[in-house]
């Protein structure tokens, strides 16, 4: 398959006439079953017709995603959520009144028109009203339902440039458009509204905190913050090894002068055994570090950009060839717990504790 690529200006409110009609050219795809991928504010998306049986199949395919793992239906009008659940309930309103949108994706129970393809076979559906302009209008071109997992290969890391969409990607879609670099750089976070307690299911930029303050007490799937948790995630995708890069990965925790210590002996003796070493670090201890392949995540006090450039430094790596890796640890409050919990699952939860 060729695919096409069309470029749009970054995150920009306002698009051009030939930039809408581009959109409307890409919604057009999506309607007649084919696939199109495109930014949106958390990483760029791999779209279909959600409510095409057909579109959702391609996804699985492209991705090869296996096909109990559902999709996020993408909306584009906070009214058009009443056409695939079946039940909203009252708390579910309010945290689209105060997150959407946004990213944010709630599970509620899913209306007959949704059809058991886009959602692996489970008789719930994920839903999401993502802020990203161009994704708002794609959606809207396409119909108003855009079934969309993250535009990768199953198992690599997401796509936070269009880039790494076209590595993936390039000849199994249609169409990749490339609205430059996405704003938060983690999949959003998934809440769980069937249930009388709302839970949540994967960690993002919408924090527990920030669920709190607006719901009460919400709770957390256990298996996201206790790794050793024998437990089956209640989000399918979330029991797979994920967002790995090709070499081995390790987390190390313990006080900075531990890891640094620990990371150094441990890269000196991979160097020496013939591997390309690694180090995922941050910028106040990054001139430490001996290793051959030493990648600055951000600065300490700087969440937000640590979120946006781990997934790219992921994927720096392999095309870097680095065979051995280890990355410094981060504390698992507010957005913090997102960041962990991605690094756990591209390390298979390898951590070392020096405590
Ligand atoms: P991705 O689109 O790559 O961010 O993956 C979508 C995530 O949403 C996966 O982890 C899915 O398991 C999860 N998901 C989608 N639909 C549901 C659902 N109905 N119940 C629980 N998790 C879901
Ligand atoms: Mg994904």
């Amino acid at each position: 398959m060729d695919t096409k690529y069309l470029h749009i200006k970054e995150k920009s409110e306002r698009l051009t006439r030939e930039e809408e009609a581009m959109l409307r050219q890409a919604g057009e795809i999506i309607r007649s079953g084919g696939l199109v991928a495109f930014p949106t504010e958390t990483v760029y998306g791999l779209g279909g017709d959600a409510l095409n049986p057909g579109s959702s199949r391609k996804i699985y395919a492209a991705k090869g995603r296996p096909s109990d793992n559902p999709l996020i239906i993408h909306i584009c009008r906070l009214e058009d959520i009443y056409r695939i659940v079946s039940r909203l309930p009252e708390a579910a309103v309010k945290i689209a009144d105060a997150f959407w949108p946004g990213p944010l994706t709630m599970i509620l129970p899913k209306a007959e028109i949704v059809p058991r393809e886009t959602t692996g076979g489970l008789d719930t559906v994920a839903v999401r009203f993502p802020s990203h302009p161009a994704a708002q209008k794609l959606i809207a071109y396409s119909g108003g339902y855009i079934a969309a997992p993250s535009a990768n290969l199953s198992g690599r890391p997401s796509p936070t440039l269009a880039k790494y969409v076209k590595e993936d990607m390039d000849g199994r879609i249609d169409m990749i458009i490339d609205g430059g670099d996405v704003g938060i750089g983690l999949e959003s976070t998934i809440i769980d509204m069937t249930s009388d307690m709302p839970r949540i299911l994967r960690p993002g930029y919408i924090t527990r905190e920030m669920l709190g303050k607006v719901l009460g007490k919400v709770d957390i799937d256990v298996t996201i913050i206790d790794p050793d948790s024998r437990l089956v995630p209640k989000a399918p995708g979330m029991k797979y090894r994920h967002y790995a890069p090709k070499g081995q990965l390790a987390i190390v925790e313990g006080s900075p002068e531990q890891v640094i210590a620990y990371i150094n002996a441990h890269t000196d003796a991979d160097r020496q055994a013939g591997e390309k070493t690694g180090v995922i670090a941050t910028a106040e201890v990054l001139e430490q570090y001996h290793a051959d392949v030493v990648k600055c995540i951000g600065s300490r006090e700087d969440e937000e950009g640590i979120a946006r450039n781990l997934f790219s430094i992921l994927r720096e790596f392999d095309d870097e060839k680095v065979t051995s890796i280890y990355s410094e640890s981060f504390p698992i409050h507010g957005l913090g717990q997102a960041i962990m919990n991605r690094l756990l699952k591209a390390a298979g939860h390898r951590i070392v504790r020096l405590f």
